[in-house]
């Protein structure tokens, strides 16, 4: 069975590739299945660049296909931030928590209809020997005033979604992955691929 990778720890991640790439014939490894490699540090300013740097790192490393993704929020009245730099917006060592009280304390005063909001993820497929492949997908909302709901990580408690009167961590995993910028951004690489042919993965193979 082909192999691709996918750089990540995170086995939420790993499950929505699966489902993807299972019934196409790929099995999907994770950073966990090698653990003899690092994480490659995200240090450029566009979330495609840390995507592509991840994967290309990594494939050329494994010489397997690799998928590596780079997301985060952007914050319209806070000039794009906490953006690519979201997992660190309130420092080196903090919290998902100490984030998300830092955009909430930023956007204090800030009326509703100015809280526009998306999340983002840049997705590339780095195959050894091939040009590299970006895709990237948003989902679009507004940060609330205060944290609603459980589910998810990050940013999800202060993320809502008008239209479902939630915010993203009040819906199910399901729910979050129908409509998700992940989501989206896989569904493009799959539009991609299904053009591309599964020989995608092969021919540069060496
Ligand atoms: P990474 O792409 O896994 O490095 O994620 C970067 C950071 O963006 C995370 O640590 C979260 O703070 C935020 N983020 C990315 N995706 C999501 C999401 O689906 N929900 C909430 N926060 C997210």
């Amino acid at each position: 069975m082909e192999t691709i990778i996918i750089a990540t720890n995170n086995k939420g991640k790993v499950k929505d590739f699966e489902a993807l790439f299972n019934p196409m014939g790929f099995q999907i490894k994770s950073l966990k299945d090698f653990p003899g490699i690092e994480e490659v540090e995200e240090t450029r300013t566009t979330f495609e660049e840390n995507a592509i740097l991840k994967a290309e790192y990594l494939a050329n490393e494994l010489n397997i296909p690799v998928i590596a993704d780079d997301s985060g929020l952007i914050v319209d009245a806070l000039e794009g931030r906490p953006g690519v730099y979201s997992a660190r917006y309130a420092g080196l060592h903090k919290s998902d928590e100490d984030n998300l009280q830092k955009v909430l304390n930023e956007l204090q005063g800030v009326f509703p209809g100015k809280r526009t909001a998306r999340f983002y993820c840049a997705l590339a497929l780095a195959v050894p020997g091939k040009q590299t492949i970006t895709v990237n997908g948003t989902v679009e909302g507004y940060i609330a005033n205060e944290k609603k709901g459980t589910n998810g990580f990050g940013y999800d408690p202060i993320f809502f979604l008008p239209e479902l009167d939630k915010t993203m961590a009040e819906l199910s995993t399901e729910e979050k992955s129908g409509l998700s910028h992940r989501g989206n951004a896989i569904k493009a690489l799959m539009n991609v691929i299904d053009k591309e042919g599964k020989e995608f993965f092969l021919r540069g193979s060496r």
